[in-house]
């Protein structure tokens, strides 16, 4: 018998799911389909994305609804349009072969009124973001007095985007009897305190332990300089031809900046975040999910409740800096039983960070090694063979050709043709490679950060021998402490001792220099330009005790914005080392095969190069 129908599932249920490719019930499915079943408990399950939580919560509520009455009878609240799309859609799915059964979609960003006529018309399921939900309830355009279920799902992130308050006005719109199924990745004491305030003696189900990360996610970091983050995270790609991954940034800019540099380098990527119009979310996530798309390149917000299977990597190019959003992000990969690998690129400073998070997931990354530019050849060179092995033969078209291909190879054996074949991308490939540099952070970079991070010291009095500069230079300009410290010493003429603690942030840092010095610097800076900017120096009032006039943090605006080139795929003109670009990647463009080719057939000529400031 179907296992679904010995969990209590009726046959017109289990038909349209054996349809989707559900044979088997997942382990979230399997504990909490039976208790939910009963309709006589609240509920609080643990468990990561992709486990198949939609059907465990959504199964039932097709079994315990009256499909006669049209009024609503549960209430699913979820943080994101995405995930609220994607939960409608799947209860459809579920109950495709009934009749009668209405769901509706309530979410932000969509025309009201059509929601509100849906409403009108009649529905027992609504699934809604809180926003959008409360403003309905605000027209007094619903009722939810016959409500019987509220589910919670994704309870975590939606009190991550601060959704508290409306939560706490939407439930209150629903009767006390009804019963609330909350569902988490993770139960901070915020999930913890919500769930305790609307359950009463909730059955709690855990898969994994608590926090855990799904199982089947292996963790790896690699550490690097902060130069080379950019020329290491291709190598990561490139060693992995079959990618198909999402990659998180920090920001909206560095995730832009990312996805620029990737496209200009060949390789089939494209962002997504928050400043950009829904309609070009909807496109970007279409073309991932069609795969169209290799790469996607998302900040934390955007990719909340990004449903996409067969997510083979997920890599942090920065690190979330909240732990739990690690949790979210690698959570992305391994859905519905597959395997995946979550990827940190860090730099020496972030172990610490690596160690917290291992702490979190109870899980151990492995440290691994940027691969050299030889073990990317070789990778590449036998996916390119693996795929000529495999390819789709068009025998109706490619016949024609056939006897003029065999005459211009009639003097070469098969081995001697296969040998030229695979040398073609080889003999470029290496050439590309040859020389590529090791891009593993050495060891002593370790020490040599750390000691840097303890300087900037205080006299016996507790007062400040240092002053705490601001400089309009950062990490996207490709410095990391040590090219900054070097860069500030040889304009300022200084002595790299007597610059205390550097700090190195995006589009600017900060770093102290003894008090002495401040107008030598500042001095010397004047009319300093870097790629054709001018350079500014400023005294920042946070961190000194010795603050002088005119301070404060520029944080807010007081740097100058990028014109033209983005922060990482620009060329320097003054320098010697080789940048690496990448190889086009771009499946739909490519011509046939081995996605190294742009549309005609020529190898790229565009690679960038890496080259160094000083
Ligand atoms: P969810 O956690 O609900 O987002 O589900 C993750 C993915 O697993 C979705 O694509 C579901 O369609 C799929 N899925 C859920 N349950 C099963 C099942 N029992 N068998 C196969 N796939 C499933």
């Amino acid at each position: 018998m179907n296992p679904f129908i010995n969990l209590g599932i009726r046959h017109d249920i289990v038909n349209a799911i054996s349809e989707l490719g559900f044979e088997n019930p997942t382990p979230i499915q399997e504990q909490s389909i039976p208790v939910l079943l009963t309709g006589s408990n609240d509920f609080v399950g643990l468990a990561q994305t992709g486990t198949g939580k939609t059907a465990a919560f959504g199964l039932p509520l097709l079994e315990l609804l009256d499909f006669e009455e049209n009024h609503p009878q549960a209430l699913v609240l979820c943080p994101t349009r995405e995930l609220c799309l994607q939960i409608t859609n799947d209860i459809k799915n579920y109950a495709k072969k009934m009749n009668n059964v209405n769901v509706v979609a309530v979410y932000g960003g969509a025309s009201i009124q059509d929601q509100l006529r849906q409403i009108k018309r009649g529905v027992q399921i609504v699934v809604a973001t809180p926003g959008r939900m409360l403003d309905i309830i605000n027209r007094k355009a619903i009722d939810f007095s016959q409500v019987k279920f509220v589910v919670l799902d994704e309870a975590d992130e939606m009190l991550n985007m601060g959704f508290q308050e409306d939560i706490d006005s939407i439930l209150s719109t629903t009767p006390d009897e009804k019963k609330t199924w909350l569902f988490s990745a993770t139960m901070p004491s915020e999930v913890r305190r919500i769930a305790k305030k609307y359950m009463t003696d909730p059955f709690e189900l855990t898969m994994g332990e608590k926090n855990t990360g799904n199982v089947n996610i292996d963790h790896e970091y690699y550490v690097v300089r902060a130069r080379d983050k950019y020329a290491a995270f291709k190598r990561i790609v490139d060693n992995n031809p079959e990618i198909f991954g999402i990659v998180f940034c920090r920001t909206k800019i560095e995730t832009q900046e990312i996805a620029e540099a990737l496209i200009k380098d060949g390789y089939n990527a494209d962002s997504l975040h928050g400043d950009l119009s829904q309609q070009q979310r909807d496109k970007v996530m279409k073309r991932y999910r069609e795969r169209s798309l290799q790469l996607l390149i998302a900040t934390d917000v955007a990719a909340r409740g990004i449903d996409v299977n067969d997510v083979t990597h997920v890599i942090n190019y920065s690190l979330p800096d909240e732990i739990e959003n690690y949790t979210h992000r690698s959570g992305r990969t391994a859905r519905a039983g597959k395997t995946g690998v979550s990827i940190a690129i860090i730099n020496s400073k972030e172990l610490g960070k690596i160690r917290q998070i291992e702490r979190t997931i109870g899980k151990k990354f492995v440290k691994g090694e940027i691969p050299t530019g030889f073990d990317v050849c070789e990778k590449q060179l036998f996916a390119l063979v693996h795929k000529v092995h495999n390819v789709t033969v068009n025998e109706a078209q490619i016949e024609q050709y056939i006897p003029r291909i065999m005459d211009e190879f009639k003097d070469l054996d098969k081995e001697e043709v296969i040998k030229r074949f695979a040398s073609l991308e080889f003999n470029r490939f290496l050439d590309y490679y040859k020389n590529a540099p090791d891009l593993n952070a050495p060891a002593d970079d370790f020490r040599r950060e750390g000691e840097r991070g303890e300087r900037g010291t205080r006299d016996a009095g507790g007062k400040s021998e240092y002053t705490r500069l601001f400089i309009n230079l950062g990490s996207v300009d490709e410095f990391n402490r040590g090219d900054l410290l070097g860069y500030i010493c040889n304009n300022s003429k200084i002595s790299g001792r007597t610059v205390g603690k550097i700090d190195v942030k995006g589009v600017y840092s900060f770093f102290e220099v003894n008090n002495g010095d401040v107008d030598q610097v500042m001095n010397n800076f004047k009319g300093v330009e870097f790629k054709g900017r001018e350079v500014r120096i400023e005294i920042s009032g946070e961190g000194t005790s010795t603050s002088r006039s005119g301070g404060g943090d520029r944080r807010e605006g007081g740097y100058q914005r990028r014109e033209g080139g983005g922060g990482y795929n620009r060329d320097r003109n003054n320098g010697g080392e080789k940048r690496e670009g990448g190889f086009n990647r771009d499946r739909n463009k490519s011509a046939g095969g081995g996605g190294f080719r742009d549309f005609s057939g020529k190898p790229r000529e565009d690679r960038p190069e890496r080259r160094r400031r000083f």
